[in-house]
Order: structure tokens, then C-alpha cells, then sequence
């Protein structure tokens, strides 16, 4: 998966390679999808919601630039795949999932998996998760039709934020800098991501 799926398609930086070769892609899976775990495609996750491929985990995770000390808050906790991938690179975790059964789910794989740096939260994480900021990364994985401002609030100063912006069917991927109170932003590859719910996702979903 890292030769032919990361470092194929561009993906540098070692610390991501290095931690998306730790985290067991298969634990995260429902029974009847491990085997396909490290193949290139998102992947059933339950409640119509989906696992990210491994390329956009990687990609996503790697226009943060994390060097390990950061407080990253991640939307969407979903299976938690990406949550472990985050919590092997930076200091704190903030993970946010609106259903609640995924939310559980992903708690109780990543307490067994020992990771000590997670706090968990079921509810709406187009809000951001104020008590916690200001947040060095922010990490959306459903897509929006505009960056949630809760977020640009929330997102410190130098802070870097990844959130898949358009349409419903299609997305590209933002990555925006906070500099000076505003975001300095950068479309990356095209994307398709469930969409995100709540106040300032789509509400017709
Ligand atoms: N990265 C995850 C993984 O690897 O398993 C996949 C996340 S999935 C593509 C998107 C998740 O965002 C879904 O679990 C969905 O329920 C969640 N979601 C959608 N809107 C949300 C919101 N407003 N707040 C929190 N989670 C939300």
C-alpha cells in the first residue's frame, strides 16, 4: 500500500509514510470488508459512511505538515482509521463524529489500540470543538460547501486546515493557511467525499 499507493502518486513525507505503515488499515473495517483493508479505494465504514482511501488519508495528513507537538482537531471521526494516523503524528487529538454509533465504534478500536492522546466527542463538528482550540490542524473528512467558520475561528494563527470544498458529488481539496486572522488557500486534487451535516454542512442530506 505505501510503495504502490503513497510513494507512487507523491506522497514525501516520511513521518506520514511511517505512520500510515503502523496503523493496521484492517482493524478498522467491519469483518465482511478486512480482507479488502489495503486496497485502493474508500471503503464501506457502515451507516452509508465510508473509510477513506489511503491515498486521500495520505494526502489529507500531509499538507498539515504535522511535526509532532500539535493540538489537531479531525471532523468526522468515521472508523477512526485517519484519527490513528493523526495521533501518530501530533501531540493531541480532537475527534468529532455526528453519528453515534460510528463515534463508539471508533472510540472503543482506538482505546484498544492504546492511543492515549484522543479525546472524543459524538456531535456536530461543523461547530469545531471551541474549549478546546485554538487547534495548530484542522482535519474535515466529509465535504462542505464552504469552509465552517467555527473553524477559521478556531484554527490558530500559522495553523493549517484540510476540508474538501465544493458540490455534493465532488470536491476539491483545500488546504488553507491562517495568516494574519485570514486564510491564505490552495486547491489541491479532486476529491469525493461524503458530505458533511450539521449547521454549516448541507442540510438536505
Ligand atoms: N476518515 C474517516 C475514516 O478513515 O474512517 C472517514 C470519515 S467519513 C468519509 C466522514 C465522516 O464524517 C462520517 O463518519 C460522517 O458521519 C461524519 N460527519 C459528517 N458530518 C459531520 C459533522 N457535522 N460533524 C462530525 N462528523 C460528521
Amino acid at each position: 500500500m505505501v510503495d504502490i499507493q503513497l510513494i507512487a502518486r507523491g506522497i514525501t513525507d516520511e513521518r506520514v509514510l511511517d505512520a500510515m505503515a503502523r496503523v493496521p488499515r484492517h482493524l478498522f473495517m467491519t469483518p465482511e470488508y478486512a480482507g479488502m483493508a489495503y486496497s485502493d479505494m474508500a471503503l464501506p465504514a457502515g451507516e452509508e459512511q465510508t473509510v477513506s482511501q489511503p491515498y486521500m488519508v495520505a494526502v489529507m495528513t500531509e499538507v498539515l505538515g504535522l511535526k509532532g507537538d500539535e493540538r489537531v482537531l479531525e471532523v468526522g471521526t468515521g472508523s477512526g482509521y485517519q484519527t490513528a494516523v493523526l495521533a501518530e503524528l501530533a501531540g493531541e487529538v480532537y475527534t468529532i463524529e455526528y453519528r453515534p454509533k460510528l463515534a463508539a465504534a471508533a472510540k472503543r478500536r482506538l482505546d484498544e489500540l492504546g492511543y492515549a492522546n484522543i479525546r472524543f466527542m459524538t456531535g456536530d463538528g461543523s461547530l469545531g470543538w471551541p474549549e478546546a482550540a485554538p487547534f495548530q490542524g484542522i482535519l474535515v473528512t466529509a465535504g462542505a460547501p464552504a469552509v465552517p467558520p467555527p473553524l477559521v475561528e478556531q484554527l490558530d494563527e500559522g495553523g493549517i486546515m484540510a476540508i474538501p470544498i465544493g458540490p455534493r458529488d465532488s470536491q476539491r481539496l483545500l488546504r488553507a493557511k491562517k495568516q494574519r486572522g485570514r486564510l491564505i488557500e490552495e486547491y489541491h486534487t479532486f476529491c469525493v467525499f461524503v458530505p458533511l451535516l450539521g449547521e454549516y454542512g448541507w442540510h438536505d442530506a
